[in-house]
């Protein structure tokens, strides 16, 4: 009926303050950004402008390399240089994996955005009991870091970069971790609690990341980090991550699990898959989540069925050869079907389908209009011929 509602199926993203990242916004209703991090030492500033490149040139669209001493916080100053004189600016993010401030401030000149994680910034005597810290210890170790992180905050703040303040399940502080224990309620205090020091310095160039290595602490922490950060009248935008989610396909499985969810819910900003490959291979995965959830359309989205005793033809094999043939193209969706009893049907209203008609035949689509019948052996040259036709083909 005319008169019914239908439930809207597009996602509706959090609102967030937009983040500027070099020439890269992060929130604001942007689109959500791919990021990842090289692997080579960033002393090696020719292997380090090759490898950004080659994840630029894929679709990274933000770059992280560490610095874990001055010398490569100086060395970032000549890779910025390189890549802008021989290939094009690259927003880069320094990871900045200790209490360094001297190594921060000296990158915070080069870079971005810094990532700094306040697991790192331990003032704190150890406590051999294990008790929960007091309010008046919490003022007196926030104290110490406040002091420590204004100069890094102002000099962010006064050159318009940017901060990720990156908390890891695995490394909170003590005062934390004995006081909320090993929760995401410690790694969402951690946050909050270098949130309110750059706050008060009138410093809001600041991103949040909550990783952990296992999914449901990982989606918890993000979960409640919005909720806190409602309460407190805070919109900063989210950096989604698994860390260690391992190799191959359970890596990758295990990094969808974690960061799908959040992102149907309108969380997440910008993501990075963390696989133990090569930096290359997290690109394509990214993409694919936000494909998958309809957050950005950068290739073609193929409907296939799983096939069945019905089916006519050799499906894999079939789409297989659509999607060599048609891979390149962008903003398509081109369905293959076994046979015609299901599927005009269930081609979930895509542009093309080559679809099973008798054996030996199949019947290309155009939305849900019939075309043409073809012998199954010119199914694939027709597909590619009604596309050109259409005026939608490119050459590869
Ligand atoms: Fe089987 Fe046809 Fe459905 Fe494919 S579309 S799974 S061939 S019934």
């Amino acid at each position: 009926p005319s008169s019914q509602t239908f439930v809207d199926t597009t996602i509706q993203r959090r609102k967030t303050r937009p983040v500027q990242v070099g020439n890269v916004t992060i929130g604001g209703g942007a689109p959500v950004v791919v990021q990842s991090m090289i692997n080579e030492d960033t002393l090696d500033i020719e292997g380090s402008v090759a490898a950004i490149r080659r994840l630029h040139e894929i679709g990274c669209e933000i770059v992280r390399v560490t610095v874990p001493s001055m010398a490569h916080a100086y060395a970032l100053k000549d890779i910025k240089q390189k890549l802008a004189e021989t290939y094009q600016a690259v927003p880069l993010v320094a990871d900045v994996h200790h209490n360094g401030m001297k190594i921060a401030l000296e990158v915070a000149k080069h870079v971005d955005k810094v990532r700094i994680n306040p697991g790192l910034y331990v003032f704190e005597k150890p406590k051999s009991d294990r008790t929960e810290y007091s309010q008046a210890e919490f003022d007196e170790i926030g104290a110490k870091i406040r002091e420590t992180l204004e100069p890094l905050v102002i000099s962010l703040r006064d050159q318009g970069k940017a901060m990720r303040i990156g908390v890891n399940h695995g490394s909170l502080a003590e005062r934390m971790l004995f006081t909320y224990g090993d929760t995401p309620e410690g790694m969402v205090e951690s946050a909050i609690e270098f949130l309110q020091i750059c706050e008060s310095l009138n410093f809001h160039n600041l991103v949040i990341s909550l990783k952990a290595s296992r999914v449901p602490v990982m989606v918890a922490a993000y979960r409640l980090m919005v909720k806190r950060m409602d309460e407190l009248g805070m919109n900063y935008p989210l950096h989604l991550g698994v860390t260690e989610a391992g190799d191959g396909e359970y890596g990758r499985i295990k990094s969808t699990a974690g960061l799908a969810p959040l992102l149907a819910d309108g969380i997440g900003d910008t993501i990075r898959v963390s696989i133990t490959e090569a930096p290359e291979k997290e690109i394509p995965v990214c993409y694919s989540i936000l494909q998958a959830l309809g957050l950005r359309k950068t290739m073609v989205e193929y409907v296939a069925c799983p096939s069945c005793g019905r089916t006519l033809f050799n499906l894999e094999e079939v789409l297989h050869k659509v999607r060599e043939a048609t891979k390149h193209l962008t903003g398509l969706d081109i369905a293959v079907m076994g046979c015609i009893v299901n599927g005009p049907g269930e081609m979930a209203d895509a542009d093309y389908g080559y679809v099973g008609k008798q054996p030996g035949y199949i019947s290309l689509y155009r939305g849900r209009e019939e075309i043409k019948k073809v012998p199954e052996d010119q199914g694939v040259t027709e597909l590619i011929n009604l596309i050109k036709a259409d005026g939608r083909w490119v050459d590869p």
